[in-house]
């Protein structure tokens, strides 16, 4: 799932200005990185956005790609999500927002509340440690995983339209 034209370009024009500000070289293969997570949704962990630069890039080697995702959040032009870091995903949204993260297939997907971002972080959470920022996590079944796993008797039927209404009207 791609992100929007207009998002895709001012996050790459903030790449250029970040770029230039810490005096890193702006190479195509950077640019080329940074531009497949910036116009991902899927929150890409490092393979993912590897196998896409790789078919644009034959010669990009997945360290490169590694070295080169953890120089962009050190720029602070992507975030991560996760703790351990060989499953570490990557976030080119610096929005406040939150995570729908689906238990089964891994899908994740940002939503706004600013309900959630007023969120306050318990006095106790200091005690752990020093506080950057915080994010509530949504966690379930994707729409995607509940069709597959109950196989719809209309496989290609893809309207939803309606379909609150026809709750109830399904029972024989
Ligand atoms: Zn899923
Ligand atoms: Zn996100």
């Amino acid at each position: 799932v791609k992100a929007d034209g207009p998002t895709v370009e001012s996050r790459i024009r903030r790449f250029k200005e970040a770029v230039r500000a810490a005096g890193v070289k702006l190479t195509h293969q950077r640019l080329t990185i940074f531009r497949e997570v910036a116009a991902s949704l899927d929150h890409p962990d490092a393979d993912a956005v590897f196998r896409e630069v790789q078919r644009r890039m034959p010669t990009v080697s997945l360290d490169t790609v590694y070295r080169t995702l953890w120089l962009l959040n050190d720029l602070a032009l992507i975030r991560t999500l996760g703790a351990r870091r060989e499953s570490v995903r990557f976030d080119a949204n610096l929005e406040p927002h939150h995570h729908y993260v689906c238990v089964r297939c891994g899908l994740v997907r940002d939503f706004e509340s600013a309900e959630l971002n007023a969120l306050r972080v318990p006095e106790i959470v200091k005690g752990l440690g020093s506080v950057s920022g915080s994010h509530v996590e949504v966690r379930g079944t994707c729409d995607g995983c509940m069709k597959r796993a109950h196989k719809v008797s209309h496989p290609d039927s893809p309207s939803r339209k309606g379909s609150k209404r026809a709750k109830g009207a399904h029972r024989e």
